[in-house]
């Protein structure tokens, strides 16, 4: 009797097994081993630097979540498709500090999601390194913390992670020859006319005078436009980095009324998709126009 007691407890044990077995089994169903993993990136900068590091690797699918031209997130609004494409995403890739307004929304709703901050743990004023690509030494920075969150997300990669990481970063370190170039201007003040220049000047050396935060379309005031002819008159040999898309309008306007350089910097938030080396080439031609032209 206890001998069939046994073998019936044995019975069970077994058919739980089985039973948790097939649970697993068909859990796996949902992610079949031939799906590509998705891999979204938030905007362009990190968009073009997750590009780089997962060339090659066929099974994983990178999109952007915004388009390609729309430039910094700061006003921007997340409508039901790009939650849908956030819900079907394994891997999201963020700037990070406060880049990406939007946040608290992905981490409540999008659960199992796994977010990659490029700007996490890099030391600065979180006001510069919401725009951290634009200084190349924080652009590494990120790189490198981002290449760090897809091995851990994405460990049978590591290989092909690691080499493009190199290749990558070699590239990046190129714009330092660049920056060699720089000349040395009779006045290192400048006027921006985009907050995302603020790490480009540091990156330069370069003393920010006036910050006109034109990162998105709004309305200058004849206050603002009166503060920046103002500190031109004080500051002899004082010039202006301008984003052409929001920055003209302004800069015309001051040009109107006193004399002073102007150069058109691109924010590298606007590019192709498929172009690898927008980074590269545009980071390398905004410090060749303040060479060339700077003379
Ligand atoms: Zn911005």
């Amino acid at each position: 009797m206890k001998n069939k007691y046994v073998f019936t407890g044995a019975f069970l044990v077994f058919i739980i097994i089985i039973t948790v077995v097939i649970g697993v089994v068909s859990n796996k169903k949902d992610k079949p081993e031939n799906e590509s993993t998705e891999v979204v990136a938030s905007f362009y900068p990190v968009y073009v630097i997750a590009n780089n590091l997962l060339d090659g690797i066929d099974d994983v699918n990178l999109q952007s979540l915004s388009e390609p031209k729309t430039g910094c997130l700061h006003d921007f609004q997340l409508t039901p498709e790009d939650m849908k494409l956030l819900e079907k995403a394994d891997i999201f890739i963020i700037n990070g500090s406060g880049a990406e307004s939007f946040m608290d929304k992905i981490i409540s709703d999008c659960e199992g999601i796994t977010i990659i901050n490029g700007t996490e743990g890099i030391e600065g004023e979180e006001e510069l390194l919401m725009h951290a690509w634009m200084n190349p030494i924080k652009y590494l920075m990120e790189t490198e913390n981002i290449s760090h969150g897809l091995i851990d997300a994405l460990p049978q990669y590591t290989d092909e992670i690691e080499r493009n990481y190199k290749s990558y970063i070699k590239k990046v370190m190129g714009i330092s020859v660049s920056k060699s170039k720089f000349p040395i201007f009779a006045c290192n003040d400048v006027i921006l006319f985009s907050e995302a220049f603020e790490p480009f000047a540091e990156y330069l050396g370069l003393n920010v005078l006036l910050t006109v935060d034109l990162d998105e379309e709004r309305e200058v005031s004849s206050a603002e436009v009166k503060e920046v002819i103002d500190a031109i008159n004080a500051n002899p040999g004082i010039f202006i980095m301008v984003d052409e898309v929001y920055g003209k309008k302004l800069a015309e306007t001051v040009k109107n009324e006193v004399e002073v350089k102007v150069y058109y910097i691109d924010p590298l938030t606007r590019g192709e998709l498929t172009d690898k080396n927008y980074y590269i080439d545009k980071m390398n031609e905004n410090i060749e126009i303040l060479y060339t032209e700077g003379q």
